[in-house]
């Protein structure tokens, strides 16, 4: 199986970014990723202020596929995440919901084991491991994004949604779409509050495929229950009208439905969910239950 290096990472997505490995459709690879800070943070009476802001974020890839081209979607199966056995997680002074309220910058490196964070000796958290960048290159118009921006290309979600059995669909915008990952979380709450999840190296295993023809103006995730839309827009509001008006043109094309038909549904049925409210866009994601809309659905009324 093809093996991506860690060494190899980006901190911006932009309309020309230049491969580092080829893979083909189907089958399966597997991507190694840093933490957010490089693996520079590694004892409690570190702060943010000593590191290098430099290799904050980096994203393993980017990875050309095969077939991909301008205008088609990329189909992203996370087969499996697996994290490393130590990770951190901060309170930084002005950063995060309540960093304005942050006296004193707080450290702290946790251990995990037999899939549980050990917070304290008394307090553990069941892990998630999730990928909190992922994405693709830009469309030209879009411009481009250091890795700590999501937006319509994917990038740094943060979403405690995007884990192993989690498929997403991207927006293609260059020949090979020039895929790439990093900032693991082995675990995160919604809203990522503090501005880190538990920050912790590890690698991915993924399986692409190209749905040619087909695109959406933002990325698309789908769990084994829901299929959602990912916003990311400069505040909370405007990441929210984008994220509910996505999932309703979903469901005016695929179920028929007229504009104020999808919203009333919308009403009774999608679930406004915070993924991040810390990074320098806001993402908010619209769910709603396979029940109801079925990926095949969608795809076909893309
Ligand atoms: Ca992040
Ligand atoms: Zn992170």
């Amino acid at each position: 199986m093809q093996r991506i290096s860690s060494e190899n990472v980006i901190y911006k997505f932009t309309n020309d970014l230049k491969e580092v490995a080829k893979v083909k459709q189907n089958e399966e690879f597997i991507v190694e990723t840093n933490d957010c800070f490089y693996q520079q943070i590694t004892n409690s009476n570190q702060v943010l202020d000593e590191i290098n802001h430099d290799n904050l974020n980096p994203a393993t890839g980017p990875i050309y596929i095969e077939g991909a081209e301008k205008g088609d979607l990329l189909k992203v199966k996370i087969k499996k995440i697996d994290v490393s056995n130590k990770g951190c997680s901060l309170a930084i002074p002005g950063f995060g919901v309540l960093g304005g309220k942050v006296k004193n910058p707080a450290t702290k490196i946790i251990e995990v084991k037999d899939e549980y964070a050990y917070f304290t000796e008394d307090i553990k958290i069941p892990i998630k491991p999730m990928i909190g960048v992922i994405g693709v290159a830009t469309h030209k118009e879009d411009g481009e994004w250091t890795t700590d921006t999501p937006y319509r290309h994917g990038g740094n979600m943060d979403t405690a949604e995007i884990v192993e059995g989690s498929t997403l669909y991207f927006p293609v915008a260059v020949e090979g779409a020039m895929l790439a990952l990093g900032d693991l979380h082995a675990v995160m709450g919604d809203g990522e509050v503090s501005g880190t999840g538990l920050e912790i190296p590890g690698e991915v295993t993924l399986e692409v495929e190209v749905i040619k023809n087909k695109s959406f103006n933002w990325p698309i995730l789908e769990t084994e229950s829901e299929v959602m839309v990912l916003a990311s827009e400069e505040n909370i509001n405007e990441a929210n009208e984008q994220a509910l008006e996505g999932i309703m043109t979903i469901m005016e094309k695929s179920l028929g439905l007229s504009w104020e038909d999808a919203l009333i549904l919308s009403s009774l049925a999608v679930d406004m969910r915070i993924s991040q409210l810390v990074d320098p866009k806001i993402t908010i994601r619209a769910a709603i239950s396979k029940e109801i809309l079925s990926m095949e659905r969608v795809l076909e009324n893309l």
